[in-house]
């Protein structure tokens, strides 16, 4: 059944053929930001005050005075009216997936009987949704249902289609977050500010630290017939049976080999889309599962590549479509093969250059870049079960800790040329590293630059690696909102700089010289954050004891590892950095454990309607065939031979009805379970409970009808198999 409807789909493709993508006729770089409000579009319609304006806040991060709003506006009216476009919306990341949006038109009254084509400041800069049907983790009551969206001039409006998109943060009446955005926005004012104060030490014209985010996407394109008849994949995402594919992995032929036809358009297609809106595409590639490809754009500020990881997600689900695939973002679509994540690399940098830069030009240079390092790994060891928790979901879950991606503990990789010269700042002699009687570091490292560019020994099994001038946050599930690791990692980065710069202040104010006390306290740090390096295989069992030792936090238990963020030390962290309070913090946990207990109750109803009406039924048919067929083979033969001769049927049926057996049984368990974790009054509680009781259940069945896959005549088998869905032809 499902094998007939494998030809139909190679078939139909066949005849189709690829679905060709037209190439613009101009270059990349002259159709780059098409859709979008940049500059350039602001310097042309906007008045010349305005513009000036519009740069402070971009630029400068001055507040966005309300009275140029109506000029804004208007601005963008006109531009977006010569596009074609008739309707605006606020676009918003709220605390479910993805991104939301509420359409209205440019149209209003004429008040003589026609419309007129309108759009004011006040509608570019506000609007209220109704906060009601997002999740808010009890912040708001529903009283005060509304929330309002205000716009982020940081991030450009753009247009898809006949719409105007303008990003915008997500709060409450009363003020809370109720999206990533605004504490993302404020984390990176922490970092900023702190970042800043360290980077004067070194150079005093230092006025701004940038923080940068690279995100690489990972993702798996299936066939959109296929995908269609797998309910579980419609429904969850992933494929919650289906047994392993003959071939998949391990043959390593499908890593950066050539992409298929079919793919190589969609590729084009969605890379010509987010070149026009201005996110900057630069690498794609097969991965190494097979099905699974990746796309990487070029880094931007952080703020602004969260929105390009958001948009282009969307693109990609929505492209794909027409392609005839289906885009699958969930970070283990399939068991046994790879999952996907989304490298998100990190780091900072001033209007002089990238501060993780591998250093060498002067002594200063490479003191800074050791103390930026150092402090970076500080505010990562101080709060990794708080990372984890940041990067943690029901379905990144599978991922980490399985043997493909990081551990489920998070530790740095530096690589030998850090590594020592980390060795070499902490033990030599003041002598060799200051300059006596000068304020003057002498710490000249001019084998460093070459060193560090060849540094190709690149850890792929730590979670936070340096990467020669950055770091690599590897453990970010594919479908997640970046924002979630990279407020987290930022504001912890603007806590050990904070902390930093107070120590060394202490120390000057007791008469030391500025470069001596920044040493000593980089010393300090160089010893301190020990248990947080790690440079050996982060898949080796090893590992877990090791990092254990260290008091490095282990738990594997998603709802568990939420508790990191309601710890003292994150909440005195969010709380002292401005980012968010403990209220906040306690609203968004609910969150996060109400959606992971809905993410496995909607698993395990799936699961339990495709065992019971797809898998069973099919099964019992098939064994009534063989059955019939042992006692047509009884009548016309002997007893002893007739048994001979249904040997194998017997195996088998008895085979299917031990399986089926255990299927029924646990599947009656499961719902038990379910009814009792539903009762469970606090959220933490139960999804402590779905995920201790019925995700575990989820898996043993699991193995059970994988077994039966491989009895079944392939003829009746239900389910698009592992072998049709992974191989795009
Ligand atoms: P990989 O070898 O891990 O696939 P790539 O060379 O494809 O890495 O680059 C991954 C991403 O890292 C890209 O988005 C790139 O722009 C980004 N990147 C490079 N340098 C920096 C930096 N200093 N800060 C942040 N991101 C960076
Ligand atoms: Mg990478």
């Amino acid at each position: 059944m499902a094998a007939d409807l494998r030809f139909k789909v190679v078939d139909e493709a066949f005849k189709r053929g690829p679905v060709q993508v037209e190439l613009p006729k101009e270059r990349p770089s002259e159709y780059f930001g098409k859709y979008v409000f940049n500059k350039q579009k602001m310097f042309k319609y906007l008045p010349a005050k305005v513009y000036r304006k519009m740069c402070d806040v971009i630029d400068n991060g001055a507040p966005f005075d309300r009275t140029i709003a109506d000029a804004v506006a208007e601005g963008i009216k006109t531009w977006a009216l010569e596009n074609g476009v008739t309707h605006y919306t606020h676009w918003f990341q709220p605390l479910t997936e993805g991104t939301a949006e509420k359409h209205d038109g440019f149209v209003e009254h004429d008040w003589k009987g026609g419309m007129v084509e309108e759009f004011e400041g006040k509608l570019l800069v506000q609007q209220e949704p109704d906060a009601s049907s997002f999740p808010s983790g009890g912040i708001r009551s529903t009283f005060e249902a509304r929330g309002y969206s205000a716009w982020d001039p940081t991030s450009p409006v753009f247009i898809i289609g006949d719409t105007l998109m303008i990003p915008t943060i997500f709060i409450s009446y009363t003020g809370e977050a109720l999206d990533y955005k605004v504490p993302l926005k404020k984390a990176l004012y922490a970092v900023d500010k702190a970042a800043t104060a360290v980077a004067q030490y070194f150079d005093p014209n230092v006025k701004k630290v940038v923080s940068n985010l690279g995100w690489e996407q990972e993702y798996f394109l299936v066939d959109e017939a296929l995908y269609a008849a797998r309910p579980d994949l419609v429904m969850t995402g992933r494929t919650l049976m289906g047994h392993d594919s003959a071939k998949n992995q391990q043959m390593d032929d499908h890593y950066f080999g050539s992409i298929p036809a079919r793919v190589e358009e969609f590729m084009k297609d969605i890379e010509i889309q987010a070149l026009e809106l201005g996110i900057p595409c630069k690498t794609r590639h097969n991965e190494v599962a097979p099905n699974q490809f990746e796309l990487a754009p070029i880094f931007e500020e952080t703020n602004l590549a969260v929105d390009h990881n958001m948009l282009m997600m969307s693109i990609m689900k929505r492209a794909a479509r027409k392609h005839g695939f289906r885009c699958l973002l969930h970070e283990k679509p399939f068991k046994g093969i790879n999952g996907s994540g989304k490298h998100n690399n990190w780091s900072l940098s001033t209007d002089t250059g990238v501060l993780l830069h591998a250093p060498g030009k002067t002594p200063e240079a490479n003191l800074r870049f050791v103390t930026f390092v150092v402090e970076t790994l500080k505010g990562v060891y101080d709060h990794n079960g708080l990372l984890k928790a940041a990067i943690m979901s029901a379905t990144n879950a599978h991922r980490l800790g399985a043997n493909e991606a990081p551990p489920a503990i998070i530790s740095s990789f530096l690589g030998k040329t850090v590594t020592e010269l980390l060795e070499h700042v902490e033990n030599a002699d003041d002598d060799a590293l200051l300059v006596a009687g000068k304020q003057a570091f002498k710490l000249d490292l001019p084998s460093i630059p070459e060193l560090l560019i060849d540094n190709t020994d690149r850890n792929r099994t730590s979670p936070f690696a340096f990467t020669g001038n950055r770091f690599e946050f590897r453990a970010v599930g594919s479908e997640a909102n970046c924002a979630s690791a990279m407020l987290t990692l930022n504001t912890a980065v603007a806590e050990a700089l904070t902390d930093f710069k107070v120590r060394v202040d202490a120390l000057i104010a007791k008469g030391e010289a500025k470069e001596a006390a920044i040493l000593k306290v980089v010393r300090e740090d160089i010893k301190y954050i020990k248990p947080i390096i790690f440079n050996g295989n982060g898949y080796g069992d090893e590992w877990k004891e090791e990092a254990a030792k260290r008091g490095l936090d282990c738990e594997t238990s998603a709802p568990l590892i939420f508790d990191n963020y309601l710890k003292d030390s994150s909440v005195k962290m969010f709380e002292s950095m401005k980012v968010m309070t403990k209220f906040e913090l306690e609203a968004r946990n609910e969150i996060k454990w109400e959606t992971y207990t809905k993410k496995i109750q909607i698993e395990s109803r799936i699961f339990g309607d495709l065992c019971q009406n797809h898998i069973l039924p099919v099964v019992t048919k098939y064994q009534s065939t063989l059955i019939d067929n042992v006692h047509k083979v009884m009548s016309i033969f002997p007893e002893e031979k007739a048994k001979a001769i249904s040997k194998e049927n017997l195996y088998l049926i008895e085979k299917m009805s031990e399986h089926g057996a255990f299927i029924m049984e646990n599947i009656e368990k499961m719902i038990k379970a379910r009814k009792v974790a539903n009762q469970i009054e606090s959220e933490r509680e139960k999804a402590i409970a779905y995920h201790d009781t019925i995700a575990p259940l989820l898996e043993e069945i699991r193995y059970h009808v994988d077994k039966l896959e491989t009895i079944v005549d392939d003829e009746v088998w239900p389910l698009p198999k592992y072998r049709e869905l992974l191989f795009i032809r």
